[in-house]
């Protein structure tokens, strides 16, 4: 199979290099999204481009989300910005297709969100507090459970951290149904988020991110308990599933986002 820096590099130098310099005029002039670049024709008369290498050029930026084609009679290449959902998706997709185990998932996700629920305590908003407490205390099924998680993420005050926490939130949703979780994990889980949220909800930093380290590290030993923690993050056969179609939890959040597709949640 190949991969897109593979493909990237049979792609013709000049498109590279035109690429490169549009590029570079986008990030170092800050160029706001919405602005007209030169029109495909225009690039080809003035810069002495072929028309094939200005269409690689423009298809390889419009790969990075830094343009987008507009058509009809007032559209042109307008400068875009890259969409963080896409790029949490693909990181998703590269942390479950790659040889990753559970175990490695852990490692980054306890690396990761006791810190962010400590920047949530410090800063979110009254609104962002409310909701991660409500989805503590009134959703108490699997999928409530993962949606705690996603909230966290979508109210972390780090774009950084934002981007990557909505990554290991599409990952976590879609591993969570081999998960084996009986009536008794499920209501530990619930107990451990009513504390998480109760201490966000009071801007208790440390006390939030302590507790979700311990939330992640029980969560970790379950695993272990089952011999999973060396096992691929998600079955390779969960992609081929014909059901893969089915519901879906609702992806990152309350913003009315369209639900990223991503494998079947059905492993029954
Ligand atoms: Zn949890």
């Amino acid at each position: 199979v190949e991969s897109t820096s593979e493909r990237r590099r049979r792609i013709p130098k000049a498109a590279d290099l035109l690429a490169d310099r549009l590029r570079q005029r986008i990030l170092a002039e800050n160029l706001p999204a919405g602005t007209f670049l030169l029109s495909e024709p225009e690039l080809v008369s003035q810069l002495g481009f072929s028309r094939a290498t200005v269409r690689q050029a423009l298809s390889l930026l419009e790969a990075d989300g830094l343009v987008y084609a507009k058509r009809g009679p007032n559209g042109g290449i307008m400068v875009s910005r890259p969409d963080p959902l896409h790029l949490s998706r693909s990181l998703a997709l590269q942390f479950t297709l790659s040889d990753a185990t559970l175990e490695d998932l852990f490692v980054l996700r306890k690396m990761n969100e006791p810190r962010a629920a400590a920047i949530v305590a410090e800063t979110a908003s009254a609104r962002s507090r409310d909701e991660i407490l409500a989805c503590a205390t009134d959703e108490c099924d699997l999928d409530g459970h993962v949606r705690f998680h996603g909230l966290i993420a979508e109210a972390c005050d780090n774009v950084l951290l934002r981007t990557l926490l909505g990554a290991l939130h599409e990952v976590v949703g879609w591993h969570s149904a081999d998960e084996h979780l009986d009536a008794r994990d499920l209501e530990n889980t619930t107990r451990i988020h009513r504390t998480i949220a109760t201490a966000i909800a009071e801007g208790r930093a440390s006390v939030a991110e302590r507790a979700m380290l311990q939330h992640l590290e029980l969560f970790e030993e379950h695993l272990a308990r089952q011999g999973r923690l060396k096992q691929p993050i998600l079955p390779p056969a969960r992609w081929a599933d014909p059901e893969a179609s089915a519901p879906r939890r609702e992806s990152l959040g309350s913003n009315g986002q369209v639900p990223l597709e991503g494998p079947s949640g059905n492993n029954s």
